[in-house]
């Protein structure tokens, strides 16, 4: 999301403790919610410090993910979650403009239209792997 190490992360993991654990779980639920929609490959999730231009990343068909601790925060959570996941899962590249994929942060989202993306370009991305 919003940032140029999308492909890798130069934000640095936290250590893993009671309090990473509990945030990574906020994001595992999101993972889980969007593998009731698609049928999505096993994902590492990594919390990370605070950067100050990304919230997230995705390694491209790397199926890892990295999310910094102010997002896990960031009531637009799983607009974040998603978005790194069409990244990682399915090599969705940035779409300008598009209320998942632009590298800018679209908030205010409803669950229903995040997921409802999510789906669409999952499907473009099987359908373009044809
Ligand atoms: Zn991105």
């Amino acid at each position: 999301m919003k940032t140029k190490f999308d492909t890798y992360s130069e934000m640095k993991n936290l250590q893993m403790n009671q309090d990473t654990y509990k945030l990574r779980r906020d994001v595992m639920n999101i993972i889980y919610e969007a593998k009731k929609l698609k049928n999505i490959p096993r994902v590492s999730v990594r919390i990370t410090e605070d950067s100050p231009d990304t919230l997230g990343a995705g390694r491209m068909k790397g199926n890892i993910i990295w999310i910094s601790k102010r997002a896990v925060k960031n009531r637009n959570l799983r607009t974040i979650v998603y978005h790194e996941l069409l990244h990682t899962c399915y090599g969705v590249d940035h779409q300008k403009g598009d209320i998942l994929m632009d590298p800018r942060l679209r908030g205010g989202l409803t669950k229903e239209q995040v997921q409802k993306r999510f789906v669409y370009w999952a499907n473009k991305a099987e359908r373009d792997k044809k």
